[in-house]
């Protein structure tokens, strides 16, 4: 039978200067290769990187956005101020598996993402990648 979406065209692009998901209230999963990518990138350690910007929550490394109406701390002007080491659940949004379980949720997330259903066509094969990138 398969997914939906390897039934119909799925388009995306990222918009420029949105920034959006980078605002809205929410926790920011981290694992162990998402701190040592975001310590590298900001030529850190990751201990040092856990310890300014992590909270521990349910044995997990967290960072936690929308507190009092701030956005994520690594959001910039000019956008996510750690974007090539930017943690796996944010490189892969909108591709999430509760994003992807169903059309209609698709969607209702495309009715807060401006991005989904422009742009060009999201190949099978890298949907399934950013599935099995980022799990929880
Ligand atoms: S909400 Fe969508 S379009 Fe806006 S920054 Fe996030 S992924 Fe890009
Ligand atoms: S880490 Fe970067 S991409 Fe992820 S929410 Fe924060 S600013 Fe946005």
């Amino acid at each position: 039978m398969g997914k939906w979406w390897e039934r119909e065209p799925i388009r995306f692009e990222c918009q420029a200067d949105c920034f959006k998901c980078c605002v809205k209230p929410g926790i920011v999963h981290f694992d162990r290769e998402d701190i040592r990518n975001a310590a590298d990138f900001l030529k850190t350690t990751p201990a040092e990187f856990k310890k300014t910007y992590l909270t521990r929550d349910e044995g997990e490394w967290i960072l936690e956005v929308g507190e009092e109406g701030e956005p994520c701390t690594f959001l910039t002007d000019q956008g996510c101020d750690i974007h090539e080491g930017k943690p796996k659940q944010c490189s892969s949004y909108p591709f999430w598996r509760e994003n992807m379980d169903s059309k209609f949720m698709w969607r209702l997330v495309g009715g807060f993402c401006p991005g989904i259903d422009i742009g060009p066509m999201v190949p099978i094969e890298t949907i399934k990648n950013f599935l099995k990138k980022f799990t929880h």
